[in-house]
């Protein structure tokens, strides 16, 4: 399997999820043409999609959404919620109804050759949820837009040997920054957004002897910046594992540039 970051962080983020025989996006958080560009550049024709994944209707997730859809005449899945309210936004346009497909939480399904499960997340949106991949004995996990995690997060993520998560924030320089007040508590709350601190406590839940990479995602602009990201995972995590040998590689999305392609 093989994933990449498009994009990533809170002006969009969008996910490209392979196998040899299928081509997957998690949302379409910036502009089709971005998309396609960076698919490009990771050497996956934007013609070879079967679909894409949407966690939920935030602009960051679905801007690119219509574009594409319509394009490639793609499936779009998401919960019935996510994509009621995802429809209602002027600005994604019209969607035929025989692309939609609805998913439900914890109810696996197949497209192509990837089994995927979506699973809940505790965020600020109509039933949000993040997706597991898995394909010839192999497992990629997400989970970005989430303010909290517990046992049943963990339980979903365990064994994957891939983890793209949210550290979104450094508390410190969130609290100190020049957000609103408000707008702190939401993202400080328990749907909200995960700190690094947090996805790092997170990631020492999941380690196990075939965790390869972990992609750190939907980094804030104005909160917190790659270095900061890495090192405060990278101690937490070193701290935890009992060999080095077992320490996955660490790597931060970037903001507008793809990724290297992730392959296990
Ligand atoms: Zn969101
Ligand atoms: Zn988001």
């Amino acid at each position: 399997m093989k994933m990449c970051s498009i994009a990533s962080g809170s002006s969009g983020n969008c996910i490209y999820i392979g196998s040899n025989e299928t081509n997957l996006l998690v949302d379409a958080g910036v502009s089709g043409k971005r998309i396609e560009s960076g698919l490009l550049s990771a050497g996956v024709d934007p013609n070879s999609l079967n679909g894409i994944l949407i966690t939920h209707e935030h602009t960051d997730h679905i801007q690119g959404i219509g574009v594409l859809a319509r394009r490639y005449k793609l499936p779009i899945y998401g919960t019935v919620e996510t994509i009621n309210a995802m429809l209602r936004l002027s600005s994604v346009g019209r969607i035929e109804e025989g692309q939609l497909h609805f998913v439900k939480p914890d109810e696996e399904f197949l497209i192509g050759d990837i089994l995927v499960e979506p699973f809940s997340i505790s965020h600020d949106a109509s039933n949000p949820v993040c997706y597991t991949f898995t394909n010839g004995g192999h497992k990629i996990g997400m989970a970005t837009d989430l303010g909290t995690y517990d046992s049943y997060t963990i339980s979903k993520l365990c064994g994957a040997e891939v983890l793209y998560l949210e550290a979104n924030h450094d508390v410190n320089m969130l609290m100190v920054g020049s957000y609103p007040y408000h707008l702190k508590q939401r993202i400080l709350g328990e749907r909200g957004h995960l700190s690094n601190e947090t996805s790092a406590k997170l990631i020492c839940e999941l380690l196990h002897d075939d965790l390869q990479h972990v992609l750190l995602a939907h980094m804030s602009k104005e909160n917190n910046y790659a270095e900061l990201a890495y090192e405060t995972v990278r101690c937490e995590v070193e701290q935890s594992v009992t060999n080095q040998s077992k320490m996955p590689v660490i790597t931060v999305a970037n903001r507008d540039i793809p990724s290297e392609m992730v392959i296990i």
